[in-house]
């Protein structure tokens, strides 16, 4: 039984993160026309209202996108100013759709985090395909609710069996995000075997693979695997919000893994990380290598 519900970590530093990472991989993917087929094996609910119940509770987005938002004005890196215009597009799309309904908007001008299926799907041009996989009953019935393009189709199912099954797919290129929960410790046993697998059926995929950093240390297993695997052109990013040697629970940190990163994308990232880092905590650490090279 899945307990786990992203609205509670919604915009949270590990979300920056993840969603920054991910627009600027298909930032790249976008200079070419040729059609792209995007996975999202681990969807949740695509949209987060910070003022909903869950997301108040922790109110993570308070150490995450808060203090990047209440910055935009003095962010010069184009990446990032591009990810940041990118959230006021959602907030203002959102605040349309309330109006057309004849709700009141929600009032405060960041009043919505999205998610990594509205981050994929507004990408999306009419060459390209966007499949989203959701476990959680409930996570994927306010997932179908969202209105997402014509080309997108949502799945309430397993999405690291449901990657598999999709392969080899029919375009000519493969971006896939894989965050799981985590919930179950096997998981970042699953996760590495279902990407050495995945990358048997699709050599050129490009494949973003989320962790998180605790300080059991689960995620070296599966950093290992991969390295062990034999696949080449593994880059990773962490992010610390802590340092790890005072972190006795909890998450620490935000693990990045891209396989075949698009040519650049590790320049920008750093970058941009390297402008947004000090905001989100004078403890921030963001640090960038080749897990396993070409
Ligand atoms: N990718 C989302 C984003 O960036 O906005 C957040 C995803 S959240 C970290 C993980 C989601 O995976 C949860 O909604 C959970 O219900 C779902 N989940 C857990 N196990 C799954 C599985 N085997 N297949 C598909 N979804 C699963």
């Amino acid at each position: 039984m899945l307990s786990y519900q992203h609205a509670y970590h919604a915009g949270n530093f590990a979300d920056v993160h993840k969603h920054l990472t991910l627009f600027a991989v298909t930032d790249n993917l976008l200079r070419k026309k040729s059609p792209v087929t995007y996975i999202d094996t681990h969807a949740g609910r695509g949209l987060y209202p910070l003022s909903a119940e869950e997301s108040s509770r922790l109110q993570e987005h308070l150490s995450g996108i808060v203090p990047l938002w209440q910055a935009r004005s003095r962010i010069n890196d184009p990446l990032a100013l591009e990810w940041l215009q990118t959230i006021a597009a959602a907030q203002e799309q959102e605040k349309g759709q309330k109006e057309a309904q004849g709700k009141e908007p929600n009032g405060a001008s960041l009043s919505h985090y999205p998610g990594s299926p509205w981050w994929l799907a507004q990408r999306l041009r009419s060459q390209d395909r966007l499949r989203l996989f959701e476990l959680h009953p409930g996570e994927h019935a306010r997932l179908a609710k969202q209105v997402l393009p014509a080309n997108t189709r949502h799945e309430y199912g397993d999405g690291l069996g449901g990657l598999l099954a999709m392969l080899p797919v029919a375009t000519p290129r493969l971006c896939v995000l894989i965050d799981p929960s985590y919930e179950l410790k096997a998981e970042y046993r699953e996760v590495a075997e279902v990407v050495v697998q995945a990358m048997r059926k699709a050599r050129h995929a490009i494949v973003l693979i989320w962790y998180p950093l605790l300080p059991a240390g689960q995620h070296h297993e599966l950093l290992e695997s991969l390295r062990s695997s034999g696949l080449r052109k593994i880059w990773r990013s962490e992010l610390h919000q802590r340092d790890p040697k005072q972190a006795e629970r909890g998450m620490y940190g935000s693990g990045m893994l891209v396989v075949n990163p698009p040519w650049g994308v590790d320049t920008r990232l750093a970058d941009a990380m390297r402008e947004l880092t000090p905001l989100l905590g004078e403890q921030c650490r963001y640090s960038a290598d080749w897990w396993v090279e070409e």
